[in-house]
């Protein structure tokens, strides 16, 4: 493990190298939408008024092979919306994704297919997910025809292979079952079998357990991180919830309004928090120990409309020790104490 050095203008880099191939490389992506106006706005207004929902606002960091990275933030900060880009479900306003050293906007057409098949997305509600008109047969057979693959008995075992490492197992009590004679466990499984059963490099799980009981949460969560480990996955896992994102991830993000504002390894940002955004996140999530590890931050008022964001430090109208510095300047990211932090304290 070497020091690494700074790309200019980074936002999120690690301190430290990771030797293991890099799977993603994003660099100070934005995705902004355009606010719909009414009719008459449309004519009164210049191209220039047009006002934009800044949902992803500069964000930079690199996901290594095997590697998991956690998503942490309030409702509206933007961490969905910067998976669904990294998978191409959302097309970036500016900056890139590098995705096996290609940049994924140039990905079109036929390249799209490939791509496709390495980077996947389970989303949050399993029954949703499915198309109930689908066996689950039909359902982790439907990627495998269109990724080309010919063989009935070659994708049948697939199937098979795929459901059986999900936990759905005999595979043939449920391959011919359809998503309503199963639990809500039983559904989001399939639905980790279908993203996995094209053999993707990457994987994003939004929220995968959050629509589930609680009982089954762990399940859920061990055959994911068993998963990430045997196939080497490199892996995005997005929850509001600080107690999952320890649980699971190597390294967490925490993201306010668009940007990430701190950044490192999972244990060292949760337990020791220090940009006052995560110290005030942290403080909220309950815990059988008063006062642990001496967090006592509280999160005042509401996140401010990301149409219209405030001048400075984007979290100074809630956050207990801005200063001026913080209503004028958007503090630098820096490096502190082994993680990326965005805040005038640490520059
Ligand atoms: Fe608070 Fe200022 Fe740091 Fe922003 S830059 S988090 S307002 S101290």
């Amino acid at each position: 493990m070497e020091k690494m050095s700074l790309h200019e203008d980074s936002v999120v880099k690690e301190t430290l190298v990771d030797e293991r191939p890099t799977v993603l490389d994003i660099k100070e992506l934005k995705v902004h939408f355009p606010v719909n106006q009414g009719f008459i706005e449309s004519l009164a207004n210049k191209k220039e008024d047009q006002k934009y929902v800044k949902a992803v606002d500069g964000v930079s960091l690199t996901i290594k092979e095997g590697e998991t990275i956690g998503l942490a933030g309030e409702s509206g900060c933007g961490k969905t919306t910067l998976a669904k880009t990294l998978v191409k479900l959302e097309e970036a306003s500016s900056g890139q994704v590098i995705f096996n050293g290609k940049d994924i906007k140039d990905i079109k057409s036929k390249e799209l297919k490939n791509f496709r098949k390495e980077a996947q997305m389970v989303f949050q509600d399993p029954f949703e997910s499915l198309n109930p008109r689908f066996s689950i047969r039909q359902t982790l057979e439907e990627p495998l025809i269109i990724q080309g693959m010919k063989g009935k008995k070659e994708r049948r075992e697939r199937i098979v292979d795929t459901l059986e490492k999900v936990g759905l197992r005999p595979a043939e009590n449920f391959i011919d079952r359809y998503p309503h004679q199963m639990s809500g466990g039983q559904r989001q499984r399939v639905a980790i079998a279908r993203a996995l059963v094209i053999k993707p490099k990457f994987l994003v799980a939004d929220e995968p357990v959050s629509m589930l009981d609680v009982s089954i949460r762990a399940s859920i969560l061990n055959l994911l991180q068993d998963l990430v480990k045997e196939l080497n996955l490199a892996s995005v896992y997005i929850s509001h919830d600080l107690s999952l994102i320890r649980y699971v991830c190597d390294k967490t993000a925490i993201m306010y309004l668009g940007r990430i504002v701190e950044m490192g390894p999972t244990e060292d940002v949760i337990r020791n928090p220090i940009h006052p955004y995560s110290k005030a996140l942290l403080s909220a999530v309950p815990s059988p120990e008063p006062n642990p590890d001496g967090l006592n931050v509280s999160l005042e008022g509401e996140a401010p409309n990301p149409i219209d964001l405030p001048k400075g430090c984007r979290f100074h109208p809630r956050c207990p020790s801005a200063t001026q510095a913080c209503r004028e300047n958007e503090p630098k990211g820096t490096y502190h104490e082994g993680r990326w932090v965005e805040c005038h304290l640490f520059e």
